[in-house]
């Protein structure tokens, strides 16, 4: 029998407030969609250089539980992002309009242990850990803050010619290959 078939779906309300509080151990699936306005997101509004009219993130998120073979079955989350933040453009130092586009999915999983054992190599699915109370808001903000380009730009030929303050060496030096974002953020989270 198809365990979906058989939970109740609930609706996932779409205030901030709501999505900080989800219970993920209960035995039920979600589905739900929602706008979040960059101010709804403290870190997020930190990194933002201005918020002009219509700047925010329209998510929409699905969970369902996956048969796993000898053992309970998996509880997988699908989250969907698209909107515009905008950011100061490291070439000219203006405001510079950043679309995201993203598609992700999440395993939740019981324990911290299991999360951290889930192999971190697994593009597909990143691991978190379910709980009563879970904070769907820091969870969205997190992927909004991974989404974003290490170095945002203009571009080219968009910018502003007389403000352009550094040149092609700097800009090198800069994009030399970074850290993988999910190892600093996971990092961040324990200290
Ligand atoms: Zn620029």
């Amino acid at each position: 029998m198809n365990r979906n078939q058989v939970l109740p779906q609930v609706q996932l309300l779409a205030e901030p407030s709501a999505l900080k509080k989800v219970d993920f151990c209960a035995p039920q699936t979600y589905l739900g969609t929602g706008f979040l306005s960059i101010t709804d997101l403290p870190r997020l509004t930190e990194e933002a250089s201005g918020v002009l009219k219509g700047d925010g993130f329209h998510w929409i998120i699905q969970t369902h539980f996956e048969d796993s073979p000898g053992s309970e079955p998996l509880q997988t989350m699908d989250l969907g992002l698209k909107g515009r933040i905008h950011l100061i453009c490291q070439r000219c130092s203006q405001d510079c309009a950043v679309d995201l586009d993203e598609k992700r999915r999440f395993l939740l999983l019981a324990t911290e242990q299991d999360a951290d054992d889930y192999p971190v190599e697994d593009e597909e699915r990143e691991a978190l850990v379910a709980s009563q109370h879970f904070n769907l808001l820091e969870t969205i903000e997190d992927e909004i803050l991974l989404s974003l380009p290490l170095i945002p730009k203009h571009p080219e030929g968009v910018c502003e010619p007389h403000a352009s303050s550094f040149g092609g060496d700097a800009e090198e030096g800069l994009s030399e290959k970074p850290e993988n974002p999910f190892n600093i953020l996971k990092n961040m989270k324990k200290n």
